[in-house]
């Protein structure tokens, strides 16, 4: 719904908001000190020290738990106790793809050391049966939790500091000789819907993104933690007889499944994979909710049947899955240069 802005200042302050579209900023480099100090403030966020994952646990999460197996997933890709993996250069504000220790690859203050302990398959180092998948996957849920958490906040960050410069924008033009008929806070809204509509777009994504994943995925998966799968999900597991030095885990929209016109995704189309070498080849475990049983159950066949499908699925997934894979260094090495830039340009959607 549009603001009430009389018609001189919409002129006046559309040609403010045109000048102002390249940055809020009185130069480059104010702009760069900024953007790269939110950058910085949006890694550190990560390391924030919130309540545990558990449901109605109210203790501090430890610093460090592992969203993927330590010794289960990411030790048997390591090599010198080293993965490649996404990260952000804070520099740049852009995610690129390095080194991570392998003591530090999916770390997020998840779980409190309690509920840490509840995750047993970490001390046998395997994971092997039914309800440790399914733990498994409770853990990649709260891993996706938080990310859209953090996202969200660094999102309103953004979209505050923003607009308070637009708002020292607007009172420099006032002082400077711009009389506004409309009241200041009307003509600051008006301002920023129009500078920041994208922005409100992604917020607005990330809470619908949000509130599915609690509702959908989240509540059923804490109230059978350890006993199973719950009833309304349907999964599919695959055992690819060749290793690979990959893991990967994380929400992926399943083939076919559309984007609305906002962008917004067919929320029920959305599965969770997770991928891992073990000691029979590569362990593929795919879960979606029961009214996108067929789909799976057809997506799991063409996976076992057709090693090009599994290719290019695996890469389809490592482009989607965004941020939370790691793989072995010299695995990455290898891969062809169009592949690693098409993962990269994935990894940068421009904001
Ligand atoms: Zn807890």
């Amino acid at each position: 719904m549009g603001q009430s802005i009389h018609p001189d200042d919409r002129a006046a302050v559309g040609t403010l908001v045109g000048e102002l579209r390249g940055g809020v900023f009185a130069s480059d480099s104010t702009r760069r000190e900024c953007v790269q100090r939110l950058n910085r403030e949006r890694v550190e966020r990560w390391n924030n020290i919130g309540n545990c994952h558990f449901p109605l646990c109210r203790s501090d999460a430890i610093a460090r738990s592992h969203s993927l197996s330590d010794k289960a997933m990411i030790d048997p890709i390591a090599e010198k106790r080293q993965v490649v993996g996404p990260k952000v250069n804070t520099f740049e504000g852009r995610y690129e793809v390095g080194h991570v220790p392998a003591s530090k690859a999916s770390v997020f203050p998840g779980f409190c050391a309690h509920h840490e302990a509840s995750f047993t398959f970490e001390k046998a180092g395997e994971i092997s049966c039914g309800p440790e998948l399914q733990m498994q996957l409770f853990r990649s849920i709260c891993r996706q939790m938080f990310f859209l958490e953090h996202e969200r906040d660094s999102l309103s960050i953004y979209r505050s500091e923003m607009e308070s410069k637009l708002k020292e924008r607007i009172e420099e033009a006032v002082r400077a000789g711009l009389t506004l008929k409309t009241p200041f806070d009307d003509v600051l809204r008006y301002s920023s819907a129009e500078l920041l509509g994208l922005v409100d777009l992604m917020l607005n994504q990330r809470t619908k993104d949000l509130e599915f994943t609690s509702e959908q995925w989240y509540e059923p998966n804490a109230r059978s933690f350890g006993s199973g799968l719950p009833a309304c999900m349907h999964d599919e597991l695959i055992t690819c007889p060749k290793t690979l030095p990959i893991v990967l885990s994380g929400p992926i929209l399943m083939p076919g499944t559309q984007r609305g016109m906002d962008g917004t995704p067919d929320f029920s189309g959305t599965m969770y994979v997770n991928l891992f070498p073990n000691d029979n080849g590569t362990l593929i475990h795919l879960v979606a909710l029961q009214a996108r049983r067929s789909e799976l159950a057809q997506l799991a066949t063409a996976l076992e049947s057709d090693g090009a499908e599994l290719k290019s699925s695996i890469e389809y997934w490592l482009v989607h899955c965004c941020d939370h894979w790691y793989m072995s260094p010299s695995f990455w090495g290898g891969l062809a240069a169009e592949i690693k830039a098409e993962v990269l340009e994935a990894m940068n959607p421009c904001v």
